[in-house]
């Protein structure tokens, strides 16, 4: 399999600083910001720096520094906003092409909490 990336994606400008972003937090290999359309109190996407377009495609052929970082920066952005395990805990969902309903071909992840979001499987 082979992954386009279009790097005139809405994320890739933000990477840029083509567009601004409300950053929650920057490392080395990952970036942070808050969703333009929060669908909970606390809504943030977080992305690599990395050209990837889905989770499958960071998954396969990011580095294992760029997948722990991505990880721990998770865990810190829980912390930081409060939605970590014992504090009302949080949902994270990645959307992937067509039967995702992926918008932005930018690999990301939804972090969403502050409030009960409901059972989303049945
Ligand atoms: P997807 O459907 O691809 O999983 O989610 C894309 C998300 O990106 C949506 O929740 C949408 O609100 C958010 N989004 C789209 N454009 C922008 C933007 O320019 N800035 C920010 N911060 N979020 C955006």
């Amino acid at each position: 399999m082979s992954y386009a990336y279009d790097d005139q994606n809405i994320f890739a400008k933000i990477l840029r600083g083509e567009i601004p972003n409300k950053t929650v937090l920057e490392t080395e290999h990952t970036l942070a910001f808050e969703d333009i359309q929060p669908q909970a109190p606390v809504h943030v996407l977080v992305i690599p720096r990395g050209a990837y377009v889905s989770y499958d495609h960071f998954a396969a052929e990011a580095s294992d520094a760029e997948i722990v970082d991505f990880n721990r920066a998770v865990a810190e952005i829980c912390r930081q906003t409060g939605v970590q395990l014992g504090n009302g805990g949080f949902r994270a969902i990645t959307n992937a092409g067509e039967n995702g309903v992926q918008e932005v071909p930018h690999f990301h992840l939804h972090i969403m909490g502050g409030r009960p979001l409901g059972r989303m499987l049945q």
